[in-house]
């Protein structure tokens, strides 16, 4: 046995993680199904390092150094089971099985589990970056057992991009917390590109500019708070010209926008949890109203709009509005998913460190962003911070963008521009800041057709009218 760890799965990812493996010099014994990508691997690029390729199974377990570590990295859900079944009789008490696809944090659970009472450490993995990140350093968040994390962390470390010198990578929490909290990775980055597209409809629509011009001001907010790679490929999207036309690319795009389920998870989770995560819910919906062909069909022409033609007095200034407001939406987005990791981490008993998470998100993943260095230090200052927007920070961040942020949601309503992101952000502060919300007719609502009962504001207890008779009150016990 000579293979410091080995991959199973030899696709896209899979190939690009082995390669990254290989040049780190860890020896990397070879897997796949179909056998010949796994010779095409070594043909292409044997000179990454050494790789010690198996067509069987069984030799591939057997060129594994102990505690064996195994990455499978193949199509997720049937295909993940389907390996590890064929996988875990070949293994031995105390190796590691590390799933790096995107599982859905449940099966990871299930399956860590399963693994577990057979001696085996699981480790659910999120692996964020796609194909270029897996090759040249993604974001790595890895489940499972601390004690696994000692055999394959440092592997991980290595491969994992760097930001500062420090690894993109690091010890998530047991079970499907590394899974899981790719899944809000995941779901914030719908946020993200959801409030990017809104900022550039904005801009479009405001001032009548053209992709391009839109381009140069993405790539010049680049260069400030906003400074992250959803922003850098906006402007180099912007810029693009469609060969075949002459039109600039965006304009040739079809305006459907697809989802492979991870943003629908976050949201179904998010609901379970009770966190209200409304950026990324409304990110989620836009791609499902994008492609709702029927009902977009029967309401384009005929639903009145009653605007005017949006007239923008002040070009520099309205393009500032957009930013800030852009700015603001996007600290509620990442308050929201990171709140969402707090419940789970509460709910499933994960101890998730959010400081940590966005020290791993600075590089290597699609939301990596300068701004993430201040969710770090914000949960430096305060790791069982309530809400992020209440770190001084951020609170004032958002504040100095408040004015910006109303008035551009304001215009966008008055002059029936779509921003759900920007506006259900925006409610969404002014719902969490409130000091009385209107929650308290709800709950007299409740309590009058269904005796669902109240708490007062003046006294501890439970309590419930006699709505249908005397309207008295009695406390409940
Ligand atoms: P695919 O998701 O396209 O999966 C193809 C791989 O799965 C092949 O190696 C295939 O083997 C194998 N496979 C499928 N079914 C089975 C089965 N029943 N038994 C054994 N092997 C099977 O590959 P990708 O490289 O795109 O992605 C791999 C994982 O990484 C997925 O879970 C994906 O969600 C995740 N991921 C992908 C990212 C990306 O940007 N593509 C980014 C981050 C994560 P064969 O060659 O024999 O068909």
């Amino acid at each position: 046995a000579v293979a410091d760890i080995g991959v199973t799965g030899l696709a896209v990812m899979g190939r690009n993680l082995a390669r990254n493996l290989a040049r780190h010099s860890y020896t990397v014994a070879l897997h796949n199904r179909t056998h010949a990508r796994t010779v095409s691997l070594v043909e292409e690029h044997g000179d990454d390092g050494t790789f010690v390729p198996s067509e069987r199974l069984e030799d591939f377990v057997a060129s594994l150094k102990r505690p064996r570590t195994v990455i499978i990295m193949v199509k997720a859900g049937a295909a993940t089971d389907a390996v590890i079944d064929e996988l875990v009789p070949l293994l031995e008490e105390g190796d590691i099985v590390v799933d790096a696809g995107n599982a859905h944090f449940p099966d990871t659970i299930r399956r860590e589990e399963a693994l577990r009472a057979q001696g085996l450490h699981f480790v659910g993995t999120g692996v964020s970056g796609g194909e270029e990140g897996a090759l040249n350093g993604p974001s790595i968040m890895p489940g499972g057992t601390r004690e696994s994390y000692a055999t394959l962390g440092p592997m991980l470390e290595d491969i994992s991009a760097k930001v500062d010198g420090v690894p993109c990578c690091t010890y998530v929490g047991p079970g499907g917390a590394g899974h899981f909290v790719k899944m809000v990775h995941n779901g914030i980055e719908y946020a993200d590109m959801q409030l990017i597209a809104e900022a550039y409809d904005l801009l479009r629509q405001g001032l009548g500019a053209s992709a391009a011009e839109i381009g140069d001001i993405f790539a010049e907010w680049n260069t400030g708070d906003l400074e992250s790679f959803l922003i850098e490929i906006t402007a180099d999207v912007l810029h693009h010209v469609d060969a075949a036309t002459g039109s600039a690319f965006v304009d040739v795009v079809l305006d459907q926008a697809e989802q492979k389920g991870t943003g629908r998870w976050t949201v179904q989770n998010g609901l379970d949890l009770g966190v209200p995560i409304t950026g990324i819910a409304e990110a989620t919906f836009a791609r499902a109203l994008s492609g709702s062909v029927p009902q977009r069909e029967a309401a384009r022409g005929t639903l009145p709009a009653h605007t005017a033609a949006w007239e923008v007095k002040d070009r520099d200034v309205f393009v500032e509005d957009v930013r800030r407001a852009l700015y603001a939406s996007k600290v509620v987005a990442y308050s929201q998913g990171f709140d969402q990791i707090a419940a789970a981490s509460a709910e499933y008993g994960w101890d998730i460190d959010r400081g940590a998470m966005a020290r791993i998100w600075r590089g290597g993943c699609i939301i990596r962003a300068r701004f993430l260095n201040r969710i770090t230090e914000a949960y430096e200052r305060d790791a069982g911070l309530p809400l992020l927007l209440a770190d001084p920070y951020f609170t004032d961040a958002v504040a100095d963008g408040l004015q910006s942020w109303r008035r551009i949601v304001a215009g966008a309503a008055q002059n029936g521009v779509p921003t759900p992101a920007f506006s259900s952000s925006l409610a969404y502060y002014d719902g969490v800041r409130a000091e009385r919300l209107p929650a308290a007719l709800i709950q007299a609502q409740r309590d009058f057709f269904g005796a669902h009962t109240y708490r007062r504001v003046d006294s501890g207890g439970v309590f419930h009218t006699e709505w249908s008779g005397d309207r008295s009150e009695t406390q409940e016990s």
